[in-house]
This record gives C-alpha cells, sequence and structure tokens, in this order.
C-alpha cells in the first residue's frame, strides 16, 4: 500500500500533511512521511475554552448515547484498521502485526468503553439516621488533558478518550510530537464517526501538536480537572508537581522495567516462547517490555543457550514485510542510548551477545539492530534503569526469596511474572510479599496485557490505572447525596444542637 493511500483512506489530505515545520520521518529508511503544523503556546488557551465550552453541552447527553458515539467510532476503527495499522508501522516502525494489535486494542477499547456508558453506577449506602437515603452519584468531571508517548501513538490515547468520553468529558490530546500523523489519522476517523450523530457538541477531540512546553501549558490550566500523562517517569515528575501545584487530578503512567523470575519447575517451552516475545516485540519499545530474565541457577546456562539460539533466527528487518520479527529502533538517540548501556553493562561485568546494528547498507538513515542478551552475575545500576531497546539482561539466583528480592529491587513497578508450576511459589509471587507491581503474571510475559483489566503500575511507573475495570472512576466526579424523608432533622453521630 502507498503511503498516499493510507493518507487518503485515513482523511489525511495533502493540506494537512504537507505543510507545516514538523517534519515526520519514517523509523522505516529515514524517509520523509509529511510536514505538519505545530501549534503555537498562543494556540492553546482558546482551545481549552473550546473544550469548556464543548463539556457544558456534553455532560448533559446521557451516558448510552455518550456511549453509542464511542461505538461509532469503534466502527470507523474496524473499517480502517489495515489504513491505520499501515501508518503506525510508517510512522513508528513496529511491525504491521502489532500495529494491527494496537488498532485492535483501540476497537476492543471502544466495545468496553461503550459497554460500559450502562454501568456508570454508584452505591447506595445504609444511612445512621432513620428515614434517610444516602448515595453516590458519578458526574462528568470535566476536560481532560491526554498526553501520550511515541509508542503506542494511538492505544494509549484511546484508553482515556473512550473512558473520558462516555464519562462526560471532552479531551485535549497532545500526542508525541514524534508521531503527529496517526494522531491526526484517529482523530479525522472521530470526526466521522461524531458527523453521525446530532447530539456531539464541536470540539469534543482537539489535537496539540507540538512538544513538551504545549503539554506543560495543559498541565498548568486549572480549566482542565484531569491530567492523563503516559511517557517516562521524568515526564511524570514534571507532570505531577504542575498538576498537583493547582490542585488537579494526574493519572500517571510511567517507565518500567519488568522482571521474569524463572523457577525449576516452569514448562521452559512456554517460558522461551514468552520471554522473545516480550523481550523483543516493538523492538523493546514498550513500556511493558521483559527487561529482566531472573532464572534458577541449575536451568541459567541451559536457559541462555537455548535464547542464543533463538535470538540468531530473530528477522530485523523492514516492519512491512511480514517475515519480519522485529522493525527498527525508533531513531538515532535510540540506537546511542542501547550501545551506551550495552557499554556501561560490560563495564558493570555484563557478557553481552548480540546487540550491533544491522541493514545500515539498506537503510542508512534507518537503525535496525539484533536483539541484544547480556548476562550479569547480579543486578547492578545499570540493570535498574529502563533502556528503551530490546536489550535482556538474565541473572542468576539460588533460592526463591533472593529471586523476589531481585525482582523487586527496581525503582520501577508496572509489569511482573513468574514461570512455576510450583503452587506456592505462583502465589507467594501475587500475594502481598509477592511481585510489588501494578501487573503480576503468572506463566504469561509481562507484556500485551489484555484491556479489560486495570493497567498500571506502582513507584517510579506513577500510580496510575488505565483501561478496564472500575478505571473509569478516575474520569469522574463522586458526589456523596443524602436525602432525609422524615419530618425531623436528626444530625449524624447523635448530635444535639437546639436552639430555641
Ligand atoms: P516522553 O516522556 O519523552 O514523552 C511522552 C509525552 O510527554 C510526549 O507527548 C512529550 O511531548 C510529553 N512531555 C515530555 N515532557 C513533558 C513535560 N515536562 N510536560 C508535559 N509534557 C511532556 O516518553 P516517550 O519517549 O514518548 O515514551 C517512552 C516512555 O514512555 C518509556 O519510558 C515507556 O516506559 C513509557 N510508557 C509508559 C507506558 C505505561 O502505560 N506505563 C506506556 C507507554 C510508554
Amino acid at each position: 500500500m502507498q503511503k498516499e493511500d493510507v493518507f487518503k483512506a485515513l482523511g489525511l489530505s495533502p493540506s494537512i500533511v504537507n505543510q507545516g515545520p514538523l517534519v515526520v520521518r519514517s523509523p522505516i529508511d529515514g524517509s520523509e512521511l509529511g510536514r505538519v503544523r505545530d501549534q503555537s503556546p498562543s494556540d492553546i488557551p482558546p482551545m481549552i475554552h473550546k473544550a469548556v465550552q464543548s463539556f457544558k453541552d456534553w455532560r448533559l447527553v446521557p451516558a448510552p448515547k455518550r456511549g453509542d458515539l464511542i461505538r461509532l467510532y469503534g466502527k470507523e476503527l474496524r473499517a480502517h484498521k489495515e489504513d491505520l495499522a499501515t501508518l503506525i508501522t510508517l510512522e513508528n516502525g513496529k511491525i504491521l502485526e502489532e500495529s494491527r494489535g494496537e488498532v485492535q486494542e483501540m476497537i476492543d477499547m471502544c466495545d468496553f468503553a461503550a459497554g460500559l456508558s450502562r454501568q456508570l453506577y454508584g452505591l447506595t449506602i445504609a444511612s445512621e439516621r432513620p428515614s434517610h437515603r444516602m448515595m453516590e452519584t458519578w458526574h462528568p468531571l470535566g476536560p481532560a488533558g491526554v498526553i501520550s508517548p511515541f509508542n503506542f501513538p494511538v492505544a494509549v490515547w484511546c484508553w482515556n478518550f473512550a473512558l473520558a468520553l462516555v464519562c462526560g468529558n471532552p479531551v485535549l490530546w497532545k500526542p508525541s510530537e514524534k508521531t503527529p500523523l496517526t494522531a491526526l489519522a484517529a482523530a479525522s476517523l472521530f470526526e466521522r464517526a461524531a458527523a453521525r450523530v446530532s447530539y456531539a457538541p464541536p470540539s469534543l477531540l482537539q489535537l496539540v501538536i507540538g512538544g513538551r512546553d504545549l503539554g506543560k501549558i495543559l498541565v498548568d490550566s486549572p480549566a482542565l480537572p484531569l491530567i492523563s500523562a503516559t511517557g517516562s517517569t521524568a515526564m511524570g515528575k514534571a507532570v505531577a508537581t504542575g498538576v498537583a501545584a493547582r490542585l488537579g487530578r494526574s493519572l500517571l503512567e510511567l517507565s518500567g522495567n519488568n522482571g521474569m523470575i524463572l523457577t525449576p519447575s516452569a514448562d521452559l517451552d512456554l517460558a522461551i516462547r514468552a520471554i522473545v516475545f516480550s523481550a523483543l516485540g516493538t523492538t523493546g519499545q514498550r513500556c511493558t517490555t521483559l527487561r529482566r530474565l531472573i532464572v534458577h541457577a541449575s536451568l541459567y546456562n541451559q536457559v541462555v543457550e537455548h535464547l542464543k539460539k533463538v535470538y540468531a533466527n530473530v528477522i530485523s528487518g523492514n516492519p512491512l514485510d511480514p517475515k519480519t520479527h522485529m522493525g527498527p529502533l525508533f531513531e538515532r538517540e535510540s540506537f546511542e542510548a542501547m550501545q551506551q548501556t550495552l557499554h556501561q553493562a560490560r563495564t558493570e561485568g555484563g557478557k553481552n551477545f548480540g546487540g550491533e546494528r544491522v541493514l545500515q547498507e539498506t537503510y542508512p538513515q534507518a537503525y535496525y539492530v539484533r536483539p541484544a542478551l547480556v548476562e550479569m552475575s547480579t543486578q547492578t545500576d545499570i540493570v535498574r534503569k529502563e533502556t528503551f531497546a530490546p536489550l535482556l539482561y538474565v541473572i542468576p539466583y539460588q533460592t526463591f526469596e533472593e529471586a523476589l528480592h531481585l525482582h523487586n529491587d527496581v525503582s520501577q513497578g508496572l509489569s511482573s511474572c513468574i514461570f512455576t508450576n510450583d503452587i506456592r511459589e505462583a502465589e507467594v509471587f501475587l500475594s502481598s510479599s509477592g511481585s510489588d507491581c501494578g501487573i503480576a503474571n503468572v506463566n504469561i510475559g509481562p507484556s500485551g496485557a489484555e484491556i479489560g483489566g486495570a493497567f498500571g503500575g506502582e513507584k517510579d511507573t506513577g500510580g496510575g490505572r488505565e483501561s478496564g475495570s472500575d478505571t473509569w472512576k478516575t474520569y469522574m466526579r463522586r458526589a456523596t447525596n443524602t436525602i432525609n424523608y422524615s419530618d425531623s432533622l436528626p444530625l449524624a453521630q447523635g448530635i444535639r444542637f437546639e436552639v430555641e
């Protein structure tokens, strides 16, 4: 498929993709994909004002009707799954199969949110006073600011958008300045869905194209009660302090450093498949990528040898080719960070296999690598750092307690897993004294979560939860209502207060 055909199918006219100072290059070969217009700081306050106006109407639309709009958006995504997936691959570099998965995740999220729109319910709570009723009501919160990263250019936004919208909140979306085309396409498909209903006010979704300075304007605006930000921990710290300074609500989804404990009773075939997908899928550029493999010493040599054989068969190459397992790194900086990390790991006693640049002659402006394994005798400083690349540390352990300690002894707390057939080990891993992460799996790798569960992590990962379960509550305002249907006025706690 030609890029022009994809642009056309997704509503990206030449006036959108060919005019502007922001040059977008494909990580596949470094070629120019387009030039888009970015906003200036002075454009943002009027956009915030429009979102506030939009909120005034949208909050009055019954939630199931709001859900119906999201259902229609899901239909647009279904119809254009292949186009949008191709654009993700062109702009982000992940293999087409994973791009399809990203769009499918958006579709699933739309289905989930459409169903949820009929289930935004609160509790009725027993009142201590006679002839009183106490209940909780959930109201729309207000316009939400969504800041998203380059590695999931649309799915992460859609987790937020689908929920925010059914909860009654317009969205101002600042996608990564590195992937604006995919964002423009996702927004254009939403405009098509919105045009099919009569009750959608203007400005339900507005795109803020540009860098962190524009993100900061959203962060500092008291008109946006919620800022949902996904990206690095450094970004999250800046966002958290900015939002806290105005007592706003922030939802943070930040860096991970995800581990697997591989125990003697594990099904090794399953484990190896899970390791390979979660360590080098998306070229190691998922927040949930497996970065630390903590292996029982009795299996260590066997597992390392097995992994080296599988790694040697991994095809790095053009992500549009169905035979490719691993597309390019996103940019030169990603490659340099990977090489610096490998160097540092060697300085700290590591022994590495793979990690070198390949296909340089075919793609001199792109950064393809072999996936890297780094054997470490212990967990050193560099292992505690997230390097956004296909680089897996392998560390031996002797006792289960030691494995758990190594596992939790990092500042991040996103996703984790254990491979074991020992029920005690599995249960301890999932218990309060086990994994300290927001996601803990048994006999499943750490990446590739389903949308039905709450997604997110603890510690330096930021503590936020997105996507399924009851995360919708973050996008709403809770009111506690007490109704007196008696003819007296009893006070809570039995307080007597009579004034004649
Ligand atoms: P990044 O932090 O560089 O940028 C993310 C977004 O934040 C971009 O839109 C950027 O413009 C914006 N931004 C940066 N600094 C800002 C500031 N001070 N104020 C306002 N906005 C600011 O991250 P990235 O390189 O695009 O993405 C990779 C990182 O994201 C990795 O660390 C990865 O683990 C993390 N990530 C986490 C999750 C999760 O759910 N936990 C999901 C995907 C990616």
